[in-house]
């Protein structure tokens, strides 16, 4: 299906609400029925008939049908926050007694939850380098049950080898899961290259405007069923149907906002590669890259994420580009309007939130919609001072 027809028309049944353009917010806990019988038919599948809103809601609905066919899911949900949906597509794929291989550096609550949390359960993860197959297919164990992949990451952007790692856990029949928040469904569809569950932070690109957190999994309808069924209906993280409404109006201007980022990130990235306050460029996109091949292979682009390290001799030089920098926020997060630094050296001697892969000079950039010449004078402004 045509990207412009999915976000623009599909899932929206426009006679239904007077023809409105804009799909109403369905504000409503519970629906009523005009008889046992159509009461008796609703209870035979939850996912699709309007009972209550933790199970089915329209306007959360519309936006299911949109990202899934994004993804080129058979059917997708959505979760309160990106880790809503992580927890449970990481919960649906274990069981006490077994084993999970993880990419080393995944999203930070991503790894707590398979790190810290599950072995309470008996449930232990082994992390490994992703960027070599092998020391993937060495890490699988007999009771291996769960592959989880991140690739790229979102601070510096290590990749697996997608199509690879599909392939191993099929053959071993191992559940695959990816994260895709870092490129979004515009540049990088992992369900084609043969991962059974995308799971997004659906805050960055999806709803694109920082004003709502919200999580999305894509996969098939036997795998979807089977996640509402146990951990969407029981742990009950949904979204809100006000959310749902904000996030289709995101949508709509999803693939504008992929490119613009992108190419505006990519200008920028070329630039600061040059700079000599700069010592280098982690941008998977850029030839520099060292995995940049196999980047071209599975990706169409790269949106507006890369990092810097800067040439900085000590931690307050650091923090001089970060108190001159202007045009930026400093923020967590990304893939809203505005562009963002997240500064490594805010979580130096920071005893729990320190990692070794974040050194002080690692700063990573988000860029916006904003123009990026203005952007890069308000980078200069910083830089100058380092
Ligand atoms: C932000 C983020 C998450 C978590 O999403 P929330 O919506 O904040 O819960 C997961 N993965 C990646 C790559 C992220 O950037």
């Amino acid at each position: 299906m045509h990207l412009s027809e999915i976000l623009t028309h599909l899932g929206e049944e426009r006679g239904q609400y007077y023809n409105a353009v804009s799909p109403p917010v369905i504000q409503t806990s519970n629906f009523t029925f005009s008889s046992l019988g159509e009461f008796r038919q609703a209870f035979t599948n939850e996912l699709t008939h309007h009972i209550y809103s933790r199970g089915n809601n329209p306007t959360v609905a519309i936006l299911r049908q949109k990202l899934a066919a994004l993804e080129g899911a058979e059917d997708a949900l959505v979760f309160a926050s990106g880790m809503g949906a992580i927890s449970a597509a990481i919960l649906a794929n274990v069981e006490a007694g077994g084993h999970v291989v993880c990419v080393e550096s995944p999203y930070s609550w991503a790894r707590a939850l398979l790190r810290d949390y599950l072995p309470r359960f008996g449930v232990t993860t082994t992390f490994v380098d992703g960027r070599e197959m092998a020391n993937i297919g060495n890490a699988i164990r007999d009771n291996t049950t769960l592959l989880y992949l991140e690739s790229p990451n979102s601070l510096t952007f290590e990749l697996q080898d997608i199509r690879a790692c599909a392939e191993l856990a099929r053959h071993r029949g191992i559940t695959t899961i990816l994260d895709n928040s870092y490129s979004s469904p515009v540049f990088q569809r992992p369900l084609s290259m043969g991962i059974d569950i995308v799971v997004h932070s659906g805050t960055k690109y999806l709803n694109g405007h920082s004003d709502v957190v919200m999580g999305v999994l894509c996969a098939s309808k036997a795998i979807v069923l089977r996640i509402f069924e146990r951990e969407y209906m029981t742990l009950g993280g949904i979204l809100p149907p006000h959310d749902a409404a904000l996030a289709i109006r995101g949508l709509r201007t999803l693939e504008l906002r992929m490119h613009r980022s992108n190419e505006s990130a990519l200008k920028i990235a070329r630039y600061l590669g040059g700079h000599p306050k700069v010592a280098k460029v982690l941008h998977p996109l850029l030839p520099s890259f060292p995995q940049y091949e196999l980047a071209t292979k599975q990706m169409e682009g790269a949106g507006g994420l890369f990092s810097i390290y800067l040439k900085a001799d000590s931690l307050e030089k650091a923090e001089a580009f970060y108190n001159n920098l202007e045009h930026f926020l400093l923020a967590v997060s990304w893939g809203g309007h505005e562009s963002l630094v997240l500064p490594s050296a805010a979580f130096y001697n920071i005893p729990g939130k320190a990692d070794p892969a974040m050194p002080w000079n690692l700063v990573r950039l988000y860029i916006g919609l904003e123009d990026p010449d203005w952007l890069l004078e308000g980078l200069e402004k910083g830089l100058a001072h380092v």
